[in-house]
């Protein structure tokens, strides 16, 4: 029997196959969750649609969630079709590509809103519409880069400073469900080849540091992600709550970082 057997469980952000939001979906359906799916845009369906149809998802819903009402009806929707939720997953980001390549100080008022507005509100703004269809022990999780929010992740920038507010929102959000017994923890992933990650200046450079320096020496993958996700929507993470935790090959422990490469050659 999986792990997610019975359990319904919706999934914000799916982009394409490369997407965070994929690993997960599909370590959900092989723990045996019901799963739905939502996304951001018209301009996703031709990619979203067939990956639904490969999982055999009967709820695909269009979400933009800079929206108030799309948020309600999708809600609404959720609830119609599953009756409770069991597991909520946040797999969304945002911040333009200018923001993500020049210094930080020059981060536009608009830019800053926007990012602040996709990246970390629309966090609080599910918990809250999705709350009144929530089962009690019920598990929420969003996805941050930790390395990004608490130290200097060089052109991350806005985001970096957007995922200190999603962290800090986890622990709020917390706070305030843990008398319903609901949990709410983040998922902080080591940098991924996805849509999003193609956004930050000097992405791959990153990407190749991180797999040179990090403990394990490689990088993290989608079903990485999907496996810890598993075990926060799962039984198994019962008292866990407000936490972030890192799935990085170990790059947070790291005080100085020395390329592996470097150390075979000494
Ligand atoms: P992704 O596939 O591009 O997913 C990001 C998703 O956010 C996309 O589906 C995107 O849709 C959606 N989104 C943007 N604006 C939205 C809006 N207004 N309404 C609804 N959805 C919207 O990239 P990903 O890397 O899997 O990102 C998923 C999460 O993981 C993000 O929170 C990201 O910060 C986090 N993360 C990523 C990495 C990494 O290295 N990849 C590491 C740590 C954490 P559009 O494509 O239409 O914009």
């Amino acid at each position: 029997m999986g792990l997610l057997e019975g359990k319904n469980a919706l999934v914000f952000g799916l982009a394409n196959d490369k997407s965070i939001a994929w690993g997960i979906i599909q370590a959900f359906i092989r723990e045996g969750a019901n799963v739905g799916i939502s996304y951001a845009g018209e301009m996703l369906e031709k990619r979203v649609k067939p990956l639904a149809e490969k999982i055999d998802c009967k709820w695909v819903e269009q979400c933009d969630v800079t929206k108030d009402d799309q948020i309600t009806s999708t809600a609404e929707s959720a609830a119609k079709h599953f009756g409770k939720i069991d597991i909520l997953v946040h797999s969304i980001a945002f911040a333009g590509r200018d923001e993500l390549s020049r210094p930080y100080y020059q981060t536009s008022r608009d830019g800053f809103k926007n990012a602040m507005d996709i990246s970390v509100f629309s966090f609080v703004a599910l918990t809250n519409a999705f709350l009144p269809h929530l089962n009690p022990g019920a598990s929420i999780m969003c996805l941050t880069y930790g390395s990004g929010a608490t130290k200097v992740a060089p052109h991350y920038n806005v985001m970096g400073v957007a995922k200190a507010a999603l962290e800090s929102s986890t622990r709020y959000l917390a706070y305030d469900l843990g008398p319903q017994k609901i949990r709410v923890n983040a998922i902080s992933a080591g940098p991924i080849r996805t849509l999003a990650a193609a956004g930050v200046g000097g992405f791959r450079d990153m990407y190749k540091h991180f797999a040179d320096a990090a403990p394990l020496r490689e990088n993290v993958t989608i079903e990485d992600c999907g496996n810890l996700a598993v075990f926060l929507g799962s039984d198994l993470s019962t008292r866990m709550t407000g936490e972030v935790i890192y799935i990085d090959s170990g790059f947070n422990i790291m005080g100085v970082q020395v390329s592996g490469k470097e150390e075979k050659s000494e």
